[in-house]
């Protein structure tokens, strides 16, 4: 183990919280399906020209968010796991603990700076 317990039930809170704030997100913009499954809302507006465009412009930014959303309600459910499973905070690509600071300001990453930076 690497981390102490209290840096890890914090991280755990705080992954929680945001897990939260993403599943609200989530409901507010995307109708829910099957578990983590979510699908972008297509509103209907009308059958005018206008109004169909309107439809397809507003399901396109709402599929673009609800990616982003599900790709970060993946993460974070990634790292709850890790924290459970007792291998938190350890790089995927070198298994070297990554930077607390850096888990501190985003608790779902998943690779050290080196290997990010590497990665970019
Ligand atoms: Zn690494």
């Amino acid at each position: 183990m690497t981390f102490d317990v209290k840096f890890l039930e914090t991280r755990k809170s705080e992954l929680e919280k945001r897990r939260e704030e993403i599943l609200r997100e989530l409901n507010a913009d995307t109708v829910q399906g099957d578990g983590n499954d979510f699908s972008a809302k297509f509103e209907d507006y009308g059958d005018k020209e206008d109004e169909n465009a309107a439809e397809v412009v507003d399901f396109e930014k709402n599929l673009s968010l609800e990616k982003t959303l599900e790709i970060s309600l993946f993460n974070v459910d990634k790292a709850l796991r890790k924290i459970d499973e007792g291998n938190y905070g350890l790089c995927e690509s070198c298994a070297k603990p990554i930077d607390p600071k850096r888990l501190e300001a985003f608790p779902s990453a998943t690779a050290c700076m080196d290997c990010k930076r590497k990665s970019l």
